[in-house]
């Protein structure tokens, strides 16, 4: 972290964008005081302005948090020993990412979500493999469940959900939500609003409600991602120096840092159902590739959802070691429009994940020229 903070703060120095640290608030629209560690303030002007002040992980009012035994995401970073067992709240990207890491630490883990399902926006083949995974490190999950109340107890805590179970744990982690970082910034005195949530409405140029002034990042909601928070700024920025701009890319790939991980881009085989988009399905599992072999992924999977009628991609779903990095194959691919055909016919490093590629674009293309030599 420490080399991380060292590159961009070189990198702002390079660029002569000066650091002001401390809490800002807004005077007036074009005004921002700045509160050091000495409740000092600054005052600076700007002709425009971006807001990125990020979220904070919600805390329900009916939890006490202590940071030790009952903790958010953020308590996480000042544990001092890997917890004998943990309750997770809520199986978000973040709660599940926690889950898995804890997991495979050797921690008892128990996930209670509310609802019957867990990250419904990815494809339900890959999810329903990261809960086998999950369920053989011991993850017990508890779907449809709602905590009623936590209490600490001297080992720990005991949580209590409305169905009358009693879970005990040494740590309760709870990851319901995060609530944009907008309660100090004296939005009104800019003009401007959050919603219930603290997050701020913006249009396609990431400007809000007042014209020379910006949102980006987690504090404007989905996707809520490092690298999609990076472009919304840059284009932010070059919108408000009237630099040519083309828009963020319809494409954004999506990446869960899980044990193994997750990454897709495009659309899901539900979300092609409901929009009665026909498609075709090329898997290829890593246990049959060299690379997978040799390294011991026996449970990674590629699958690429394929249009029968071009042969264009409609969607990525990557499951397995790698994944993140894999899925940028098929983000270039789908980019430039290209087909499954190109992926046929190219020629792939041996042995390399990447040609699940190859394997899965081949399997796509079997099942719809066996379709198309059925409809002669
Ligand atoms: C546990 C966790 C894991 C994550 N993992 C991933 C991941 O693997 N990959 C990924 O792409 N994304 C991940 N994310 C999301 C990613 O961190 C965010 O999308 C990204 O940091 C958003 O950038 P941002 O600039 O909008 O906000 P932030 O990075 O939150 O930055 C906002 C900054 O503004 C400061 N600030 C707030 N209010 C004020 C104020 N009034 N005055 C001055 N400063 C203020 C804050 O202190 C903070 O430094 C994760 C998030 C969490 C919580």
């Amino acid at each position: 972290m420490g080399r991380e903070i060292d590159v961009i703060r070189s990198q702002l120095a390079r660029n002569h964008v000066t650091v002001l640290t401390g809490t800002g608030r807004f005077l007036d629209p074009h005004t921002v005081g700045v509160v050091d560690e000495h409740e000092r303030e600054v005052k600076v002007t700007a002709e425009k302005i971006i807001i990125a002040t990020g979220t904070r992980p919600a805390r329900p009012d009916t939890v006490e948090f202590d940071d030790h035994t009952v903790i958010d995401s953020d308590g996480i970073l000042s544990m001092r020993e890997v917890p004998e067992s943990m309750v997770v709240v809520g199986a978000g990207v973040i709660g599940i990412e926690y889950a898995s890491m804890f997991a495979a630490l050797g921690t008892k883990v128990t996930v209670v979500e509310r609802r019957d399902r867990m990250l419904d926006f990815c494809d339900l083949e890959v999810v329903e493999a990261l809960k086998y995974h999950l369920r053989d490190l011991a993850v017990t999950f508890r779907f449809g469940e709602t905590v009623a109340a936590v209490q600490r107890r001297p080992k720990g805590a005991l949580t209590l959900l409305e169905s009358g179970k009693k879970i005990p744990a040494s740590t309760v982690m709870y990851s319901a939500g995060r609530h944009g970082m907008t309660g100090e910034l004296d939005l009104e005195a800019a003009g401007l609003t959050a919603d219930a949530r603290g997050r701020i409405q913006v249009d396609k140029d990431y400007r809000t409600e007042v014209p020379h002034i910006y949102a980006v990042g987690d504090v404007i909601g989905f996707p809520s991602l490092a690298a999609t928070s990076m472009e919304q700024g840059r284009i932010a920025a070059h919108h408000a120096c009237d630099e040519p701009l083309r828009g963020i890319h319809h494409l954004q790939p999506i990446g869960i840092y899980t044990i193994p991980e997750i990454s897709f881009i495009g659309r899901t085989e539900d979300e092609l159902t409901q929009q009665q988009v026909p498609f075709e399905v090329g898997v290829s599992r890593y246990r049959e590739l060299a690379r997978g072999q040799i390294i011991g992924d026996t449970y990674g999977m590629l699958k690429l959802l394929v249009s029968p009628e071009t042969r264009k991609l409609l969607g990525v779903h990557v499951f397995g070691t790698g994944a993140t990095e894999l899925l940028h194959i098929g983000q270039a691919v789908m980019g430039c429009e290209g087909t499954i055909d190109y992926l046929v016919d190219a020629v792939f490093n041996y042995p390399t994940l990447a040609e699940s590629y190859k394997v899965a674009a081949l399997d796509a293309m079997n099942k719809i020229r066996r379709v198309e030599r059925w409809e002669l």
